[in-house]
């Protein structure tokens, strides 16, 4: 008790923490926040590039960064936190039930792992042991990749099918657990979306569909629900602008109350290390929120305007040709490409990505860049920003 009295007596004797910081000045100081990346010397640039996780993906609307310090001061139910914001986000999604998951390679790992136990307790302490378990996903060959490795995390073997006779073939009612579809990939395989849906509910497996890069556009938010996938996932940090460490997972409502006891805060489950804290949560929903009341259209006018100064700038020098791509599904934006004879030109458009990161301020253009053609999108641009983008790649390409 004597030592509580003490440290009080001391916190008391203690000037307003942080009100008056200026030595022996009386006036209130405002203490400017730390600039982290500023103090670290981190390189900060204009992204010309995308949403590339490496590159930190996209910019937090303030709304979003505020919704998340608001957050922070207050003490919660993780579990209650979960409850409500999952159930606004799943209405938005039009899905029977949602969470927020640690980034949509989290809601691969989970959405699997819920697949494989539902709720039974002793399942999900097992994993990734699939003793006694099912132990297969289906997938249609043409829609392996690289972000896979979080559903094969489990434990589980993909089973690579690329027919529907194939696939009648490997399915089998013991060990099918889950069939997965990668959405980017739909126009290279044999079996499209709704099929995929169709063929899960006539063997009843569940369905799951990774649609994480595929907004905009915004419609694609509710799509694949509409569908029929049990379970669908979008990245947070991506089109939609949210924490880069969160994703949604929405679904079929036991799948996603299997893929909560999969993941933190329970101890002991697979996903523990996939946790989500409460500020990700609150920056999630209100991030998908401001994105689905967005202007869409008006946003595409100003990403088409933006591409329009860059390729006024360099319309006029020599050689100097640009066309835009705009891919189907993922990553569903413009993306300009600028080509030149290099035989009178002397630069390769890798040399000019180079330059343009070396130079002040650094520019980032996109990785899709190679030696035939210097790549830019738009979307991740602040405003004003393509203007000096257009302006250095024309010096560049002009000296
Ligand atoms: C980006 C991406 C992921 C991973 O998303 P995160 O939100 O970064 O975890 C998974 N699948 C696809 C197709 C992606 O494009």
């Amino acid at each position: 008790m004597a030592h509580r009295r003490t440290f009080l007596q001391r916190i008391a004797a203690l000037p307003l923490i942080g009100g008056f910081a200026g030595k022996g000045s009386a006036a209130p100081v405002v203490s400017k926040p730390r600039d982290v990346i500023r103090e670290l010397g981190v390189r900060t640039f204009i992204n010309a590039a995308g949403t590339y996780t490496a590159l930190t993906s996209s910019l937090m609307p303030a709304e979003v960064m505020e919704a998340m310090t608001a957050a922070s001061k207050h003490f919660v139910s993780l579990h209650e936190m979960q409850d409500k914001v999952g159930e606004r986000i799943a209405t938005l999604l039009g899905a029977e039930a949602a969470m927020v998951t640690s980034g949509a390679a989290g809601a691969l790992t989970i959405g699997t792992a819920a697949c494989l136990t539902g709720t039974n307790a002793k399942a999900i302490q097992q994993l990734p042991d699939l003793t006694g378990l099912k132990s297969e996903v289906l997938i249609q060959k043409s829609h392996r990749y690289g972000y896979d490795h979080a559903v094969r995390a489990t434990g589980i073997r993909m089973v690579e099918i690329e027919t529907v006779e194939e696939f009648e073939k490997a399915v089998n009612p013991a060990k099918s657990a889950m069939m997965l579809f990668f959405n980017d990939a739909e126009p290279k395989g044999r079996i499209d979306a709704a099929g995929w849906v169709a063929l899960g509910r006539k063997h009843g497996i569940p369905t799951f569909n990774d649609a994480s890069a595929d907004v905009p556009p915004v419609t694609n938010l509710t799509k694949y629900t509409k569908m029929g996938f049990d379970l669908v996932t979008f990245s947070g940090g991506k089109g939609i602008c949210g924490p880069q460490s969160a994703g949604m997972l929405a679904g079929r409502k036991d799948l996603i109350q299997a893929a909560r006891l999969n993941t933190a805060p329970y101890s002991d489950s697979l996903a523990r290390g996939m946790k989500v804290n409460k500020e990700d949560m609150a920056g999630m929903l209100v991030a998908l929120e401001l994105y689905t009341q967005r202007d869409h259209e008006a946003q595409w006018k100003d990403w088409e305007s933006r591409v329009k100064t860059i390729v006024t700038a360099v319309s006029n020098v020599p050689t100097v040709e640009t066309s835009v791509l705009i891919p189907a599904i993922a990553n569903h934006t413009q993306h300009l490409s600028i080509r030149w004879d290099q035989s009178r030109i002397k630069i390769s458009p890798p040399d000019v990505m180079k330059k343009l990161r070396e130079g002040q301020p650094s520019i980032e253009a996109c990785p899709m860049t190679n030696s035939d053609q210097l790549v830019f999108t738009v979307w991740m641009m602040q405003p004003g920003e393509d203007a000096i983008v257009a302006r250095r790649v024309r010096e560049i390409l002009s000296a």
